[in-house]
């Protein structure tokens, strides 16, 4: 079936999420790192972008927030961009894990690979692959240029939220030695560890990820800039993997409610990916219990469900002016 939505029909449903969840008190703001803990809890930022480039923004959509684990899926592309998408697999893995985002016991259960980009164990593992090796500084340049590349602009790293997760984040140290110890890092621990620290507390923008969303929804053409950020065959691997993991223990329940493959952070930040039409960002700072912000992830299921999207519904979408 061919399903016609014109772009005001999407700005109203955008508002009327806003407008309905703004009010929302639930989930409370991450409190592991202390910086995420001091964020205004009513920060509410919706941000869609077509993969026309037109982008509808409601709310805080430019307010920089910490992008956390979201900024997995921009270092999964870079693997592949750098490795392809059989190296992503036999180094790393694409199996969802079913349990929380910093689970030790996960890396004890895989026998063969971290299992997932999208997990801190697997995440750690793909700042360890990012070439070229040794060299953090010029690992990091790549890190964030490929942010930018997706993102249509550069973030933006907020200091304070980097000293205030490296000096908390002992369980990510733990992940970094115990993936040494089953020779699934590339590189030194410390630095690899430092990178995905360093990359989770990039500021970004609710626009500025739903640019990203688009970027993949379009087959890695940033309908932006113009520019082909990532070979299009790549855009169903790195959706595949979204679509597997992105809300961790809580995934097949979001994504049986929404309709759309998302990823989000516990900076409250969520992206959202539906090939060919559009990427969906929202920010809320409180999250849930497995550290997924309320508000964003109600606001994207209505807008979806009202529009009558899913990535599963076969329909094609013609998007009108
Ligand atoms: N930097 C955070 C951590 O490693 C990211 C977690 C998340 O956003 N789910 O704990």
């Amino acid at each position: 079936m061919v399903k016609t939505i014109s772009v005001s029909q999407i700005e109203q449903t955008v508002h009327e999420a806003h407008e309905i969840y703004s009010k929302n008190l639930n989930g409370k703001n991450a409190d592991y790192i202390p910086y995420l803990a001091h964020i205004g809890s009513d920060l509410f930022g919706i941000s869609v972008c077509l993969t026309n480039g037109r982008t509808i923004e409601v709310g805080d959509s430019r307010y920089k927030f910490g992008i956390e684990s979201v900024s997995k899926v921009h270092t999964a592309i870079l693997v592949l961009r750098q490795y392809g998408a059989d190296k992503l697999l036999s180094m790393i893995g694409a199996d969802a894990t079913g349990l929380p985002f910093n689970s030790i016991f996960a890396i004890l259960l895989e026998n063969d690979h971290p299992s997932t980009p999208l997990v801190n164990a697997g995440a750690i593992a793909a700042c360890s692959m990012v070439q070229p090796t040794g060299n953090s500084e010029k690992k990091w340049e790549a890190i964030v240029n490929n942010i930018t590349l997706l993102s249509g602009s550069a973030p933006e790293l907020i200091d304070e939220l980097y000293r205030s997760e490296s000096d908390t984040n002992f369980n990510n140290r733990s992940i970094a030695w115990l993936l040494k110890n089953y020779n699934r890092i590339y590189d030194e621990p410390s630095l690899s560890l430092d990178l995905y620290t360093r990359q989770c507390s990039l500021g970004i923008t609710a626009e500025q990820l739903s640019v990203c969303g688009a970027t993949i929804a379009n087959k890695g053409l940033n309908p932006k800039t113009g520019i082909q950020v990532f070979e299009a065959a790549f855009a169903p691997k790195i959706t595949s993997l979204i679509a597997t993991v992105g809300f961790y223990e809580h995934t097949g329940d979001w994504l049986y409610s929404s309709g759309i493959p998302a990823k989000s952070g516990v900076g409250g930040g969520i992206m959202g990916v539906l090939p060919g039409i559009m990427g969906i960002a929202a920010f809320a700072p409180p999250i849930d219990e497995a550290g997924n912000s309320v508000k964003a992830q109600l606001a994207i299921k209505y807008i979806m469900n009202k529009l009558g999207l899913s990535v599963f519904s076969g329909d094609s979408v013609s998007i009108t002016a």
